[in-house]
């Protein structure tokens, strides 16, 4: 048998909130310090080898259809792993799929935010049906009845996995189903029926997409007489019954393997209305803010496990007669990793600080940067994931490590929710619709005559002024600077000199890369990497 050699510890039984510094920092900057013994718990439960197994079990077993039972009634259930259910109880234990509505008080965002950012990197699944019962809040708060009824068991953290009524659940969740067949990005061209009918509606049509079918109640879009409305279906009818929705069949995902996604059809489902009936699309768009912030954590979170893995292997890898670490290429290959990851946290936390503002400043930095923050960091992720998976080199491609499920999973908050040329355009919208825009992106890419960004600013405040703004084959090219600017920003006002010289030279003078490794010579590496490291 040979001698098992130069082979690093496992990266657990380690707190993925006092572990993380610029974790730490961001929560205390963007005004959640308060809940720094909730994270801090969190963060030591997530690190413990049972919690991290759970998350591998998750992705292993995944969720299966049981559309029937042996005698060939309708079930439309999904059986998940009971690794599954205990990610999900904990979740709700956190208050992760509601706690800034439940419990409101500023920094209650930015809070949730941090403690999605920490179970992403444990397992992201869960992630999903959290969202969309964060997101629809604001949306179920337009019919009185329906949020009297809804939001106490929305807002309970008793985790109920039983496919039963509601009313008879110490919890509920609610997902949400607007893609169909025919056209997702436009949803003007949605054909599911609403028919009014005993003072409700009865829903007949279809959805391609619908995440977490077991959900307890859905947002669903349909046409009503008066145009696309927006609805609550529950998958129980107030009588008791099983609502008619058939779950045909789940897709076989590329990642995102512990969650279920499912195509339904609608056979004369009760719904109720929500909000005003021909509004449909209005009326289920402030879901999305929410769930577009939610995308940019979730990539977030899967670019700082990434790093933390690449860190914490190449600190312990020996080759050539020294660590990884310091072997002075797979510094800069780190170093650039680390930036990247430290780029999406200070924006995430930045942008969920803007949810816990009322302001007209935070509503507008909101509308603009919620799009833009989505398009990049998911775009970001795609590529981080892949190259942190190269630096444990053949070991990274291989399944217990990690890396494949982070490289799967990355793509998926790119594409739902608005992929990444819908939010550019919304970005285009937002910049000619929302008054003050150019104002409040002004004020916040301010950080006084700072040379290292003022001639990047200068040349995007000509472009944002030029007559050809709209021009939408350039929105990518728009979008992406006007996060780097914001990027570049938030680094030069509160990470150290090391990290915002770093980012200013490879983003704004050089350009952000194709690969990474690239950080022009004179860049303090080593500081960056160190910064990043997980602290067990
Ligand atoms: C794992 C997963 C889970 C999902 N869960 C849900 C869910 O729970 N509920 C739900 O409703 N949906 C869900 N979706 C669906 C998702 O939101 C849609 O797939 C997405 O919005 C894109 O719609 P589409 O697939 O119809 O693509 P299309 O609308 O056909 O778009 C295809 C491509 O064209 C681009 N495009 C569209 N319009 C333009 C334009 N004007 N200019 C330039 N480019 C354009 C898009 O950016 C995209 O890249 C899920 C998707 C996935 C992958």
């Amino acid at each position: 048998m040979f001698e098992v050699q130069n082979q690093p510890p496992p990266l657990e039984g380690y707190n993925l909130f006092t572990g993380d510094l610029v974790l730490r920092e961001a929560v205390a900057r963007e005004g959640a310090d308060w809940g720094q013994g909730r994270l801090t718990s969190l963060g030591g439960e997530l690190g413990l080898p049972e919690t991290i197994a759970l998350g591998f079990a998750a992705n292993r077993f995944p969720p299966q259809l049981k559309a029937f039972d042996r005698f060939g009634h309708r079930l439309d259930e999904v059986e998940f792993h009971p690794a599954w259910h205990a990610l999900m109880t904990l979740a709700l234990k956190g208050g992760l799929h509601s706690s800034p509505w439940a419990d409101p008080k500023p920094g209650a965002h930015v809070l949730r935010a941090a403690g999605c950012y920490m179970l992403g990197q444990i397992e992201s699944g869960v992630l999903c049906p959290l969202a969309m019962t964060y997101g629809s809040v604001p949306t179920l708060r337009q019919n009185r009845a329906v949020a009297k009824e809804w939001l106490p068991r929305i807002f309970s953290h008793y985790y109920d996995p039983h496919f039963r009524p509601a009313r008879e659940k110490t919890s509920a969740l609610v997902g949400m189903g607007m893609t169909e067949n025919q056209g997702g990005s436009d949803l003007r061209t949605n054909v599911t029926r609403a028919e009014p009918a005993d003072g409700g509606f009865r829903l007949f049509g279809h959805k391609w997409f619908m995440s977490a079918p077991m959900c307890d109640a859905f947002l669903i879009l349909a046409n009503a007489p008066k145009g696309l409305s927006c609805f609550l279906m529950p998958r129980w009818t107030p009588d008791g019954e099983r609502n008619a929705v058939n779950i045909n069949r789940l897709k076989d995902k590329l990642g995102n393997k512990s969650n279920a996604s499912s195509e339904v059809e609608f056979d004369g489902a009760y719904a109720e209305l929500i909000g005003e009936e021909g509004r449909g699309i209005p009326t289920i768009i402030e879901m999305g803010n929410y769930t577009r912030l939610d995308c940019a954590i979730g990539s977030s979170s899967l670019m700082r496990q990434a790093v933390a893995q690449a860190v914490h292997h190449a600190m312990h890898r020996t080759a050539f007669q020294k660590k990884l670490v310091d072997q002075p290429l797979m510094n800069n290959v780190l170093a650039d990793l680390a930036l990247e990851a430290e780029a999406a946290a200070v924006l995430t936390f930045r942008l969920a600080r803007a949810y816990d503002e009322s302001d007209q400043a935070a509503q507008v930095f909101r509308r603009v940067m919620t799009p833009a923050a989505k398009f990049w960091i998911c775009k970001r992720a795609l590529t981080v994931t892949g190259e942190a998976m190269e630096v444990l080199g053949g070991s990274g491609y291989i399944e217990e490590s990690i890396m494949p499920r982070l490289y799967r999973e990355a793509p998926v908050n790119s594409i739902w929710e608005g992929s990444g040329n819908v939010m550019c355009l919304d970005v285009l919208r937002a910049l000619d619709r929302t008054p003050g825009a150019a104002e409040v992106l002004a004020a916040e890419f301010d950080v006084g005559d700072e040379p290292r960004v003022q001639p990047f600013l200068d040349r995007l405040a000509e472009r944002l002024a030029a007559p050809d703004r709209r021009d939408e084959a350039q929105a990518r090219a728009l979008v992406r600077d006007l996060v780097l600017a914001l990027q570049a920003a938030l680094l030069v006002r509160h990470a150290p000199p090391e990290v915002a010289d770093a980012f200013c030279a490879s983003r704004l003078e050089q350009g952000s890369g194709a690969v990474f490794g690239t950080l022009p010579r004179g860049v303090d590496a080593a500081a960056i990497v160190a910064r990043a490291a997980p602290l067990q």
